[in-house]
């Protein structure tokens, strides 16, 4: 108030109680100015404190604000962390779906591209999957509650990965949902693993039979298809191996080749003969594969299986219409050059000869003709039936055509004389079975055919000049009059025909008592008779005398050797008895060849056990003569039968020795008293020094078993003395005698 002193001295001048009055107006106001300025000064002051006081409280507010936000960011930075840290992938979504956060982890697995906050999140499912994951998510919004849920994702790449993710719903403090936190992680290998274990699973459970072992070969598990292949169920054959389905069709080298090519190479595949529960033996296919461990160790084996027997069915029927006639089921045309080319090498190889039998039925024609062909065709099976019967398992009949057959035979004996008897003796057993009476619809019908003989052998002939020569010989056959069999070759067919005729006779010989003995002495080194070889003699009506040599192999193929060598042994006991009661004689011996068959049989102790009671002969006076080659099969049994005939006093002579392939081994082991120097190695003695070292050998071989040494065929002296110089000490041959018959002998010894 610097106006006051200047209005106060103009009121003095001018009036004084007007300016009294306002000087005291003037100082009332004034006064209560100053009052008015004192209570505001107070108010100030009030102001101040308060203002202090507020100010107090600020700075408490920012520093709580301050930690507050410190708080908040160590929080977030507590989050970061973990979101970080986790495997999870984390995202935060607003109510839409739209992207707020996305964790560094879940970046870097979308591929490292920016995911913009804002966007849709959505958008990164794979489409079929979207509209699922939409719903399940605005449920979680909904409801507050997650739930977990698996789909495809897409990634920048365009990769598609499986994901497995629950969401959970973030509220404010009024219970508002405002964001979701989702929390993924990825599941593709889980899932790739699932479905390649669906993948397996449905392979497992495929068409073909399936069976998984362990190492060592133990079932652990089976499929369906296996099953109902095998026709065990899963339970009867785990813990089983798979010894269970053996047919027993294979040897053991087939299941060690398998088990070789699974060391090998860790798997095999091949056809297999198995056997179902219900015993039927079937055909598969196998397929077994090994699984190794890391270490490469197996640890399990896969087998596959695949029932072939349908295939193999079919493949037969195949075989069946190009191989094999269709009306009687026998080899056709093909099959037959097949396998005759086949036996042929085989014949070229071994030495053994085959035969080929040509064969066609006499009057088919007219039967057709007059019958029709039905009938003509049921002949015709019936004679496939019989030919069949006629045969060996490893012969082969075939039917050309029509009413031709052919039949192979294989393996025949080595010599084509002997070849030519066997072929002969089957065409013979073929003309007597075509030639019973047939049964055609009820009726009987009778038929014969001609057989065409060729045989074949180590000559390289081609395949169809034999099916002509047999074709040839067939028709040389009809026309001698049908109804029998001819050879391709002229000198064959007689030699055969020879053959069966003195076959015939010989059935007859015993019976018309053609037979006889013939004995030939056995000479010591002072010339005396110690003994004599019984040999048998047939005197033809009309061929005179014949040989063994002619008629002993053809016995032993008919048979007829076994009432032949009894009747000889026979015979010649009741002479040795005769012989031995004469004074001197007491040591006299007789011996008597045997045959192979003749000992082969199994009563062939009790058998001449039964002829020395019978003809009361002493079986010291007996000497029965084998050959090496007897020996060869068997020997264990041979050698049982000659120690039970030695006991009783029985001699044995090993005939024709050097000949055959006795081994030192077993001759050791066999009961015998004289070995028999071949009558071929005496024969060249003086000329061929091998043979003399043979015999010398033979000689030295025999003292030194301790065994009697006898040579047969000395013809001269000089023979003679060459072995008695060696060491050999008797003696049989032309030189003393020839075979003698009885009276004749007798004689003989009479003289010496
Ligand atoms: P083998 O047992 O080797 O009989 C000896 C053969 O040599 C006899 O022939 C005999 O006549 C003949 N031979 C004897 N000394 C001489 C000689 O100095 N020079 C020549 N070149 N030959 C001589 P054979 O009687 O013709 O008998 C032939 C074969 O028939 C016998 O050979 C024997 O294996 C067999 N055989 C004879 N009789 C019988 C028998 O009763 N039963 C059996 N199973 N076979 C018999
Ligand atoms: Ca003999
Ligand atoms: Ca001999």
């Amino acid at each position: 108030m610097p106006d006051t002193p200047a209005l106060m001295s103009g009121w003095v001048h001018i009036g004084g109680a007007v300016v009294l009055l306002l000087m005291v107006f003037l100082i009332r106001s004034y006064q209560q100015r100053i009052d008015e300025v004192r209570r505001l000064g107070s108010d100030l002051a009030q102001c101040d404190r308060e203002l202090q006081v507020r100010q107090a409280d600020c700075e408490q507010i920012i520093t709580a604000r301050r930690e507050m936000e410190a708080a908040l960011h160590e929080q977030q930075e507590f989050f970061r962390l973990i979101a970080e840290s986790i495997g999870e992938h984390i995202a935060v979504l607003d109510l839409q779906g739209r992207r707020v956060y996305n964790s560094p982890s879940y970046r870097q697995f979308f591929g490292n591209a920016r995911q913009l906050p804002g966007t849709d999140s959505f958008a990164d499912v794979h489409p079929d999957d979207r509209e699922r994951v939409r719903r399940v998510f605005y449920e979680t919004v909904q409801t507050g509650v997650g739930q977990e849920i698996e789909y495809r994702l897409i990634r920048h790449d365009g990769s598609v990965r499986y994901m497995a993710s629950v969401g959970k719903v973030i509220q404010d403090k009024d219970g508002q949902a405002v964001r979701v936190i989702v929390v993924a992680h990825d599941i593709t290998d889980r899932k790739q693993a699932e479905q390649w274990e669906r993948i397996a699973a449905t392979a497992f459970e495929s068409q073909q039979g399936m069976f998984i072992t362990d190492a060592a070969g133990v079932i652990l598990r089976v499929n369906q298809a296996f099953t109902e292949i095998t026709g065990y169920s899963a339970e009867e054959c785990i813990g089983q191996t798979p010894k269970l389905l053996s047919s027993g069709r294979h040897d053991a080298a087939f299941y060690a080749a398998i088990r070789h090519s699974l060391e090998r190479q860790g798997s095999w595949q091949g056809e297999i003969w198995n056997r179902r529960k219900n015993a039927e033996i079937f055909p598969e296919w196998l397929t077994i594969s090994a699984v190794t461990n890391n270490e490469g160790r197996v640890t399990h084996y896969v087998s596959t299986l695949a029932d072939i027997s349908l295939r193999k069915a079919a493949q037969e029927e195949i075989q069946q219409l190009a191989f094999y006639d269709a009306l009687t089921r026998l080899p056709n045309r093909r099959l037959l050059q097949d396998r005759l080319r086949t036996a042929m090498a085989a014949s070229a190889r071994s030495g053994r000869q085959g035969a080929l039998l040509f064969i066609d039925l006499d009057n088919f024609k007219t039967l057709n003709d007059t019958l029709g062909h039905d009938m003509g065709d049921c002949l015709l099976q019936q004679v496939a039936k019989r030919l069949l019967a006629c045969v060996r398992d490893r012969d082969t009949v075939a039917r050309l055509g029509g009413d031709e057959f052919v039949v192979m035979l294989a393996d025949l004996d080595k010599q084509p004389q002997e070849a030519a008897t066997q072929s002969r003796i089957v065409g013979e057993k073929i003309l007597a079975a075509l030639n019973r009476p047939y049964d055609l619809a009820g009726s009987e019908y009778h038929n014969t055919p001609s057989v065409g003989i060729t045989l074949f052998g180590s000559q390289q002939d081609a395949v169809d000049e034999l099916m002509k020569r047999a074709d040839l010989a067939m028709y040389d056959a009809k026309a001698t009059g049908r109804n029998t069999y001819r050879f391709f070759d002229p000198q064959m067919q007689a030699v055969v025909t020879a053959r069966a005729a003195l076959e015939r006779d010989f059935r007859e010989a015993l019976q018309r008592q053609e037979l006889f003995l013939c004995y030939q002495p056995q000479v010591d080194r002072a010339g005396r008779i110690v003994g004599a070889e019984a040999l048998v003699r047939w005197r033809h009506p009309q061929r005179g005398l014949v040989s063994p040599a002619e008629f002993i192999a053809l016995a032993e193929e008919t048979g007829l050797i076994l009432p032949l060598g009894l009747w000889v042994l026979e015979t010649a006991c009741a002479q040795t008895t005769v012989w031995a009661a004469q004074a001197g004689r007491e040591e006299f011996t007789v011996s008597v060849n045997v045959s192979a068959r003749q000992l082969r049989q199994p009563n062939f102790v009790e058998q001449v056990l039964g002829v020395l009671a019978k003809t009361a002969a002493n079986p010291r006076n007996l000497k029965l003569e084998l050959t090496e080659s007897m020996l060869l099969d068997n020997v264990q049994e041979i050698i049982a039968k000659m120690t039970v005939l030695k006991k009783h006093g029985v001699g044995f002579s090993l005939d024709d020795f050097g000949t055959g392939y006795s081994s030192l081994s077993y001759l050791k082991r066999l009961p015998l008293d004289q070995l028999k120097i071949d009558r071929s190695f005496v024969r060249d003695l003086l000329s061929d020094p091998n043979d003399e070292a043979i015999a010398r050998t033979i000689v030295a071989l025999a003292s030194n078993l301790g065994l009697e040494v006898i040579a047969e065929g000395v013809e001269g002296v000089e023979q003679r003395d060459v072995l008695a110089t060696q060491g050999c000490h008797t003696y049989q041959g032309y030189l003393f005698s020839r075979p003698l018959p009885l009276a004749e002998f007798e004689a003989f010894l009479q003289a010496h």
